[in-house]
């Protein structure tokens, strides 16, 4: 079986590709490197000891696209290719709206031509806005504050009328919490540009010594100890979701959203507690005032992806703090 990852030299990608490989799948990478290195692959190859195709491919470019799939013959994609920073997105929407809708919309388009009906599609826990907590999948989603967070719903209900109009797709919507941690090699890991906007590439390159020091955004949430509680999952277990979400649609068809996470909330000072105890010293932090359109809580109700994908997280918040110590002592410069 053949699986085209767009994306797929990115984070969440490269480590979905290392499982791909390991399940012998076919792997075939599209990725215009916008946010990622092609180097990303080869170590990718070499954690599998296994190689994969790749094309420098933006999912807006429609000939690119239809070459890949004339070249060919493609069983499913994992469609991760997008942009995802939800300050710049506020500063940028039609720059998100463009490369995340646009990009879809062409993707999409290309695969009915090519008869390739099988998807799974990266959305975000950000889709289900003020929802009570813990986030289920049968609740109202779209009360987003973010162009970014208002990409992954409008992608979400595209799929959706586009499984309304032909019954014969397959596509899965996989509702991500926070994804931290590293691949257990320390070849592959989370790799930002510039300074980081989420919490944990944040945490450990104060840790390194690249920056001075953490802001913790907020200390008087109505929480256990007034930071925000999130859902943090290790991006090996998210990883291995993909795996289970592609051999549900390779039998099926159909539309399902699945949350996945931990289920479980930790507070930005477990985190930082966390990652003190793996890396053996003290983080230098100050806690700061709240950022603009943070929600104090949210975790997932995991129960359906357990259930219906058989998948569950087996990793704890201690070994997501190892692995991304771990990537980060490997790599002090990044991937280059
Ligand atoms: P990432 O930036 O590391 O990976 C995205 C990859 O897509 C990069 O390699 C980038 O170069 C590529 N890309 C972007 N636009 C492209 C385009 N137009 N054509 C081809 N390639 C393009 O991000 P990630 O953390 O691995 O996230 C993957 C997906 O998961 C994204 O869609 C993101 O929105 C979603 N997601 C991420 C998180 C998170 O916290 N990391 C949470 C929820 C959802
Ligand atoms: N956070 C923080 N300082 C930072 C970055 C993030 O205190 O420099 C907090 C943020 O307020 C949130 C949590 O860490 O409560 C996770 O933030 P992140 O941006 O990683 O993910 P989000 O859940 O906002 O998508």
């Amino acid at each position: 079986m053949t699986i085209l990852v767009t994306g797929g030299a990115g984070y969440i990608g490269s480590h979905t590709c290392v499982e791909l490989l390991e399940a012998g799948y076919d792997v075939i990478v599209a990725d215009n490197y916008y946010n990622s290195v092609p180097e990303v692959l080869d170590r990718v190859e070499k954690i599998t000891g296994k190689k994969l195709k790749r094309y420098e491919c933006d999912i807006r470019d429609r000939e690119g696209l239809e070459r890949i799939f004339s070249e060919n013959k493609v069983d499913a994609v994992i469609h991760f290719a997008g942009l995802k920073a939800v300050g710049e997105s506020a500063r940028l929407p039609l720059l998100y709206y463009e490369n995340n809708i646009s990009g879809s919309v062409t993707l999409f388009e290309v695969m009915e031509k090519a008869g390739c009906k099988k998807i799974v599609f990266s959305s975000s826990a950000t889709v289900y806005g003020n929802n009570p907590i813990p986030y289920r999948e049968d609740m109202v989603t779209g009360d987003v504050s973010s162009p970014y967070g208002r990409t992954k719903h409008f992608i979400e209900k595209i799929l959706g009328d586009v499984y309304n109009s032909d019954n014969s797709w397959s596509i899965s919507l996989l509702r991500y919490f926070n994804p931290i941690g590293a691949h257990e090699s320390g070849l592959i890991g989370e790799d930002p540009n510039g300074i980081p906007n989420n919490l944990m590439p944040y945490i450990s390159r104060v840790a390194i010594g690249k920056l001075e020091k953490l802001t913790v955004f907020g200390g008087d949430y109505d929480t256990k100890d007034g930071t925000c509680i999130r859902d943090y999952i290790h991006v090996v277990d998210l990883a291995k979701a993909h795996l289970c979400a592609v051999a549900k649609i390779l039998g099926t068809t159909g539309i399902e959203a699945y949350n996945i996470g931990n289920g479980k909330g930790y507070s930005v000072l477990d985190i930082i507690h966390a990652f003190e105890k793996a890396s053996g010293s003290k983080l230098n932090y100050v806690i700061g005032g709240r950022r603009e359109g943070d929600l104090p809580a949210f975790y997932a109700d995991a129960s359906k992806a357990n259930k219906e994908l058989g998948w569950t997280a087996q990793y704890d918040i201690d070994k997501m703090c190892e692995d991304t110590w771990n990537f980060q002592k490997k790599n002090p410069d990044g991937i280059k």
